[in-house]
């Protein structure tokens, strides 16, 4: 067998990914992944490589878009805190809502997802109204997983927003290896 990319070496190994045969020199230049994934041929590699820093970069977007978005809305609400003193104090009401809000809309929307999935488990509830039968779409859990997610984002939002920025840094490092 010769190795694909050069017709007139001997191949010594063979791709664990595509079974294409491969010089050393080819192995050479993929043994960085050779530990985590065997050997490689330069092509599959480079495909491997690609879509890592793919992932990573993709990871980095969502941590860094909660960040700020949540930290956005944060400021908003302690902004709307401290004009409660002197417009109302319905605005220090606003200002907690907004302070939490998008932890809540996390928890709200995990809350939904879990009844989705427990009724393709265990069947959908329905109940009896006054139109007629309907599913039973868990409104009372989302809205009370809401409520409470305000009162728990108030506190965590900061903590998330550090641990967000930390894992952001830790992808573009990811992503830094692939280059
Ligand atoms: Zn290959
Ligand atoms: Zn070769």
């Amino acid at each position: 067998m010769v190795c694909k990319n050069h017709v007139d070496r001997q191949a010594v190994a063979q791709c664990v990914k595509c079974g294409a045969y491969i010089c050393a020199e080819c192995a050479n230049k993929t043994a960085a992944l050779r530990n985590e994934m065997g050997v490689l041929c330069p092509d599959c590699y480079n495909g491997v490589v690609e879509s890592t820093y793919n992932y990573y970069a993709a990871q980095r977007k969502k941590k860094m878009t909660s960040a700020i978005v949540s930290l956005v809305f944060y400021i908003l609400g302690i902004i709307c805190c401290a004009l409660a003193a002197v417009i109302s104090p319905v605005m220090g009401l606003v200002g907690f809502l907004l302070m939490g809000i998008y932890h809540a809309i996390s928890w709200c929307r995990f809350a939904g997802k879990s009844l989705d999935e427990y009724d393709a488990k265990h069947g959908a509830t329905y109940v009896v109204t006054s139109t007629g039968i309907e599913r039973d779409r868990g409104t009372w859990v989302k809205v009370a997983f809401f409520l409470l997610g305000i009162v728990f984002g108030v506190f965590v939002t900061p903590i998330n927003i550090i641990r967000w920025l930390v894992g952001a840094g830790k992808d573009k490092k990811q992503m830094k290896v692939c280059e």
